[in-house]
């Protein structure tokens, strides 16, 4: 089927393009919108509001409102649960309209958003659904002449700002949890996508959450995304994006009113192969999935590829042919393993620091182009670069694309020594026929989730997050629970 035909009947989905805000599907104050472009083809999707701090205010007032009178936070956490589970279905009954509007607005492949996205974020909603009425508190074994309760609430309101690689399911990480204890929650879902969080919106309404208590606030970063973050009555915000964005939130919380903010940021992930593996086939499959899926938009992207010397020839060879089986393709067609980076400007980006990589004297093995140029949309080659210099900007800076860096090493000492030599701290990986000496490996890496003779496995029960400048607090698992939640101690004298 032709690009154009697949597309033609894509004026189908509905969007919803207004801000949620109190129950209602509500235009900006100020009656401005942006365009949603779909990155495949380079045309404009929709005209979605674009928030400012006066919508804000509004969401936030409502959100407030909605806590302090109990409508959800009052709720007994069982019937929490069942609206949460309920919610969590709806969006798996709307899967092929939730996937393909995701498809349509950041660029990634069909099958990916169908069954990893909509899958993962129903998953987490009921994962969180069904942790509401699990929730204990404790008694502080103090003297027999007193009880000390030790309580978990609730904190209020909770400001939720996500990025575009994965749009669903890095809402539901931070707003399913703060629900399920009994929160409110303003979502500003990044700007380059907004499409599918406006319509898990509707559905959190359909499924019995009360108004008030579930709004998005579509808009610019510098706009909306400032505006939550300064707000004086946000109590916590739950960000995912760039490290560089992430300071900005932790100014936002000392100039406005010290809200608790958890940080998931940027990642440059260390993929590091001794020299025993046996299956080197096997680890090169692993190495081209880890930085070329999802076009390599991922933050745990195993962007930097660690070689043993002794090894590293004959393995970037077969990462080099795997690589093809990643070639991006019209993200409507089923069979397409990787589609469209997320904008335009995206994909300058990228090219840029392909060209810096050049510039720096790395070796171009596959890759390094823009391509599909045709369709108007854009697309970039797995690319492989080889001879990479450790603290070059290659193997330094997060390039969020589908960009691999190969450097050798000489031992496992060496290897970890240059996994660990980068501000960032979220994901790492050993391959070794040698698990004792993988372990040792996989304790010494500075990162927040190590992967052993694997790569992006991946369970909601399992807690996601980094340590160094990829941020601080987790999504995921039960502990996630905790960054949306307070502890109380009451004291009763016996
Ligand atoms: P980004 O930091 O540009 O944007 C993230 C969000 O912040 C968006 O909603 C955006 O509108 C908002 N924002 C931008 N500028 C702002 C400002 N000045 N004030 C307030 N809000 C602002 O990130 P992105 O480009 O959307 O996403 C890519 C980044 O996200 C990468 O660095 C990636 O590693 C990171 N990421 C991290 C994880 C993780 O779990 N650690 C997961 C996915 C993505």
């Amino acid at each position: 089927m032709t690009v154009a035909a697949r597309h033609a009947p894509v004026a189908a989905p509905i969007f919803r393009t207004d801000a949620f805000i109190n129950g209602r599907f509500v235009p900006a104050q100020s009656g401005r919108r942006f365009v949603a472009v779909n990155p495949a083809t380079g045309q404009p999707l929709a005209e979605v509001a674009s928030c400012d701090g006066k919508d804000v205010d509004l969401a936030v007032q409502a959100a407030r409102t909605a806590f302090e009178d109990r409508r959800w936070a009052g709720l007994k956490p069982s019937e929490r649960k069942r609206i949460l589970v309920k919610f969590a279905e709806l969006v798996r009954a709307a899967r092929e309209d939730l996937a393909l509007t995701e498809t349509l607005n950041m660029g990634k492949p069909i099958s990916d958003a169908r069954s990893i996205d909509v899958r993962a974020t129903a998953d987490a909603i009921a994962y969180y659904g069904e942790a509401a009425d699990k929730v204990y508190g404790e008694i502080a074994p103090t003297s027999d002449d007193n009880l000390a309760l030790i309580m978990r609430e609730p904190l209020g309101v909770v400001g939720c700002v996500t990025p575009w690689n994965f749009p669903m399911i890095m809402a539901a990480w931070k707003f399913a949890p703060a629900l399920a204890m009994g929160n409110s929650v303003v979502l500003k879902p990044a700007e380059e996508s907004p499409l599918t969080a406006l319509k898990l919106a509707a559905l959190a309404q359909e499924a019995g959450i009360p108004d008030g208590v579930f709004n998005v606030v579509p808009g610019l970063g510098e706009e909306a995304g400032a505006a939550l973050g300064l707000h004086p009555d946000v109590d916590a915000i739950g960000f995912t994006g760039s490290t560089e964005v992430g300071r900005y939130f932790m100014r936002y919380s000392a100039d406005s009113n010290l809200k608790r903010v958890a940080l998931e940021l940027g990642g440059k992930t260390g993929f590091v192969v001794a020299h025993d593996v046996p299956d080197l086939d096997a680890v090169a499959e692993a190495a081209a999935a880890g930085i070329f899926f999802n076009q390599g938009e991922m933050c745990t992207a195993g962007s930097r590829l660690l070689a043993d010397w002794r090894i590293k020839d004959e393995l970037v060879e077969r990462i080099a042919a795997a690589a093809q089986k990643w070639m991006p393709d019209d993200p409507l067609n089923p069979e397409a393993p990787a589609g469209a980076v997320v904008s335009a400007v995206h994909q300058k980006r990228i090219l840029a620091a392909i060209d810096e990589g050049l510039a720096e004297g790395a070796r171009l093995v596959v890759g390094g182009t823009a391509v599909r140029e045709e369709t108007g949309g854009a697309f970039v080659a797995p690319t492989v670069f080889d001879g990479v210099e450790p603290h070059s900007a290659l193997a330094q800076k997060e390039i969020f694309g589908p960009v691999l860096s190969v450097i050798g090493f000489d031992g496992l000492d060496q290897a970890v020594e240059i996994a660990n030599n980068t501000v960032y701290g979220l994901g790492a990986a050993v391959w070794s026929a040698d698990l004792g000496a993988a372990h040792k490996v996989a304790r010494r890496f500075k990162a927040g989730v190590v992967y052993v003779n694997c790569f992006d496995a991946d369970d909601i029960t399992t807690p996601f997050g980094g340590v160094k400048q990829s941020g601080f607090g987790r999504d995921k698992s039960l502990h996630a629970l905790e960054k949306y939640s307070d502890l109380k101690t009451i004291w009763t004298r016996l």
